[in-house]
């Protein structure tokens, strides 16, 4: 432990959630806003990243050998109004901490719920407005900074500023989508949603083509508010692109728990290979096709949590790629060519035989993300793991990201492992505009390597 006039730095291991990426940095662990505010006036030899929950798969929230402030103290609710649905909080609460306050059965309709839920709840709420991140309803309501109000940034200057939509404005756009370079996010206002119930009405559809995806997607978005597919990523030929559609909407009558804060089961170790391969891959993907027999459609009703964090059920579910890790590739394509697009990737990831049972394609809609980085653009995305094989894994990537970046499409900073300056540049208009509210103090191994931040940290 190193301990100076402003904080005290421990040696400490963090990785990606891929496990590609594990490296010692200097970590600061404040428990106090003030403390955290402080911390960042005092130089870091090699910059400093915000860490929230380590829950990106790649290196955003990395800086290999240099300062990382972890944010995980900082977890207290400051303010909560139940008749307006106003939460504040600081940023290392989870969303799992919100929901398991706000989701309450026994209130009137079933609470409030965040209007934005990723994949998963064990996310900070500081790393959601630096992802940005978006949910299955992503066509409806956006990503998670349009529900934002405002929030406390702390800058390595000393400031600690308010920025909203009519405060500090523009460094309100830059740090939604900032990936932790504008400053350090103490804190967070956002807007909770009312819903009839904790239910869910789910409606599955097996397709047996890309193309039937198009126009199951077409008939759902207007009426149903959570959207996404299972693609069988390495079904070829007639069969290219299969998979099963899911429709979801809140109903009001349905039992449901509070959600837990914690998975009751996990992965303990890495086993010594990836449980994730072609033959694996290929078993689950014919089975899960398959799921919802003859008449391939189904109808159900149950609670939100499972349907909406179906792999938060298992704790360190990514150790079963094995030690070498694994890498996630999601990106958005424009609608206009949306379905040559997606064909193009989806059949270079069945040629090459790479892929996982994991992969989600989803329409993106006209509701606009305000950040300047800001991933989520009208279109369809795909998303999806890839066990990490070297160097076959890495030259499927870059051919995924040629076809993409061909497109006017754009890869996802909190997945992304991969991505070269030029592709960042060429998906990221609002660049140039972002550089002038850079904080100084702030890197990343993403930010150097994609050229946000130009400096060259070892
Ligand atoms: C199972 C699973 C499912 C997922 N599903 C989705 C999905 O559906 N949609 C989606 O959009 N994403 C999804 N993700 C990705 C995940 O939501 C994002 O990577 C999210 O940003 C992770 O948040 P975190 O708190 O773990 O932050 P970290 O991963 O630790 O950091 C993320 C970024 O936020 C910055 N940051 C963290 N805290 C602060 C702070 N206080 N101030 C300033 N910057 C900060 C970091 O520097 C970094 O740039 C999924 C991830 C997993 C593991």
């Amino acid at each position: 432990m190193a301990v100076t006039a402003h904080r005290k730095t421990y040696s400490k291991t963090y990785s990606s959630w891929g496990g590609v990426l594990r490296a010692p940095h200097e970590a600061v662990l404040p428990t106090a806003r003030a403390e955290a505010a402080a911390a960042l006036v005092e130089p870091f030899p090699n910059g400093v990243v915000p860490y929230g929950n380590g829950r990106s798969y790649g290196d955003v929230g990395l800086n290999p050998l240099g300062g990382l402030l972890d944010m995980r103290g900082l977890d207290r609710f400051i303010a909560f109004d139940p008749e307006t649905g106003l939460m504040t909080c600081e940023a290392g609460v989870t969303l799992a901490d919100i929901l398991a306050v706000t989701a309450r059965p026994e209130a009137d309709g079933g609470g409030w719920l965040l209007p934005v839920m990723p994949g998963t709840r064990f996310i900070t709420v500081g790393g959601a407005i630096a992802n940005d991140v978006h949910g299955k309803n992503a066509h409806r309501l956006g990503s998670f900074g349009c529900h934002v109000e405002a929030l406390e940034l702390a800058r390595s200057d000393g400031r600690v500023l308010t920025c909203s939509r009519s405060e500090n404005a523009d460094l309100f756009r830059a740090t939604i989508g900032g990936l932790g370079l504008t400053g350090l996010i103490l804190s967070a206002t956002l807007r909770l949603r009312r819903v009839p119930g904790l239910g869910v009405e789910t409606e599955d559809i097996r397709f047996d083509h890309l193309d039937r995806f198009f126009d199951l997607d077409a008939e759902s978005t207007g009426t149903w508010e959570y959207t996404a597919a299972w693609i069988d990523c390495l079904a070829t030929g007639t069969a290219l692109g299969r998979g099963i559609y899911s429709r979801s909407r809140h109903v009001a009558g349905v039992a449901a728990q509070p959600p837990a804060r914690h998975p009751h089961i996990g992965v303990p170790l890495a086993p010594p290979i990836s449980a994730v391969n072609g033959l694996s891959v290929r078993a689950f993907n014919a089975l899960y096709w398959r799921k919802l027999g003859a008449s391939g459609r189904k109808l159900s009703l149950g609670a939100y949590e499972p349907a909406f964090f179906p792999l938060d059920a298992i704790d360190h579910w990514n150790r079963l790629y094995g030690p070498k890790g694994f890498f996630q590739f999601q990106a958005v394509v424009p609608p206009a060519d949306a379905k040559a697009v997606t064909g193009a990737l989806l059949g270079a990831i069945a040629t090459s035989g790479q892929g996982s049972m994991l992969v989600v394609l989803k329409r993106f809609g006209e509701v606009a993300s305000e950040g300047l980085l800001s991933f989520p653009m009208p279109g369809i995305s795909l998303a999806l793991d890839f066990p990490n094989r070297g160097a076959s894994t890495t030259t499927l990537l870059a051919r995924l990201e040629a076809i993409v970046v061909e497109a006017g499409g754009r890869i996802y900073p909190a997945k992304d492992f991969c991505m070269s300056a030029r592709s960042f540049a060429a998906g990221y208009p609002g660049l140039e505009a972002f550089r002038s509210h850079l904080d100084p103090a702030m890197t990343s191994a993403f930010a150097r390597r994609v050229g946000i931040v130009r400096e060259d940290i070892p």
